[in-house]
């Protein structure tokens, strides 16, 4: 079987130091197994991706040495498949819309609803012709039957909490999760089961972060008849405070590095000594 993994980033902001390991942990351990490596673009959400965001995410990852087996996919390019598959799950009566918005939801979930509240009331009246759509646990559970009790994944890294080896899958825990959204469509969990399906995935390599999505990705790929792959969660770099790097808090970008005269070998060394700390 040939090792297959990807690297999958957002371009909503440059790349940083957290990204190139993720991408180089998958990229060493697909080119040492003699494996076949892809580059996912993940750009569904059109109002947050940038295209020089993307070009500094192919400039920066050759930089480094990464090189990728085939054309990037990129998920923007095949909304309409990415759509169809959505609308199999309605048909099957796993997802159901939802209509509030996700401030209404967000203020739901921070405790009890104040008097005067439009949100008082637990319905979920049809607003608009555009709700959200959200997996009901209830269907896929009534229609795995059996095969529910053998969801789970193989687990080679480790969860944040040192989780390791077979991992009984617990999607509960992220609950209903929105998989058709108002605004983009296709929503990210769904995006990445079917594209990890159609690059045929064989081990999954990324940041402990979403370790706990894996829970509702290994029962969307039941759902879909998809493989589970094996998957190798680590750990986060972190910055010299001690917290995990983010695009959103101005962590530094990789090229700013590379603008200051730092080669990738030192790149690549910097961050072996920050995963090591
Ligand atoms: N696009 C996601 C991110 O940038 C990664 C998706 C994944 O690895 O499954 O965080």
């Amino acid at each position: 079987m040939t090792y297959r993994t990807r690297f999958a980033p957002s371009p909503t902001g440059y790349l940083h130091l957290g990204h190139a390991y993720a991408a180089l942990t998958a990229h060493d351990a697909t080119r040492a197994n003699g494996g076949d490596f892809s580059l996912r673009i993940e750009d569904i959400d059109r109002t947050r991706c940038r295209p020089e965001y993307e070009q500094a995410i192919y400039d920066d990852l050759t930089w480094l040495g990464i090189r990728w087996d085939r054309e990037p996919l990129r998920q923007s390019g095949h909304l309409a498949a990415l759509e169809a598959v959505l609308e199999t799950l309605k048909l099957r009566g796993l997802v159901y819309p939802c209509y509030k918005t996700r401030k209404e939801l967000a203020q739901a979930a921070q405790g009890a609803p104040q008097e005067g509240d439009p949100l008082a009331s637990e319905d979920n009246e049809p607003t608009s012709l555009n709700p959200a759509w959200r997996l009901s646990l209830d269907a896929a559970r009534e229609q795995l039957g059996a095969e529910w009790n053998d969801l789970g994944f193989m687990e080679l890294g480790a969860g944040p909490k040192g989780e390791t080896g077979w991992q009984v899958a617990r999607p509960e825990i992220n609950g209903e999760v929105v998989l058709g959204r108002k605004d983009i469509g296709v929503a990210y969990h769904l995006a990445v089961v079917i594209d990890d399906g159609l690059l045929g995935m064989t081990h999954i390599h990324r940041g402990h972060d979403l370790f706990e999505a894996t829970h509702t990705q290994v029962l969307l790929q039941k759902l879909l008849g998809l493989p589970t792959p094996v998957y190798c969660h680590h750990a986060l770099l972190l910055d010299a405070e001690g917290r995990r790097l983010a695009k959103r808090k101005g962590s530094k970008a990789l090229r700013d590095y590379r603008a200051e005269g730092m080669s990738a070998d030192e790149v690549r060394a910097l961050i072996a000594a920050a995963a090591k700390a």
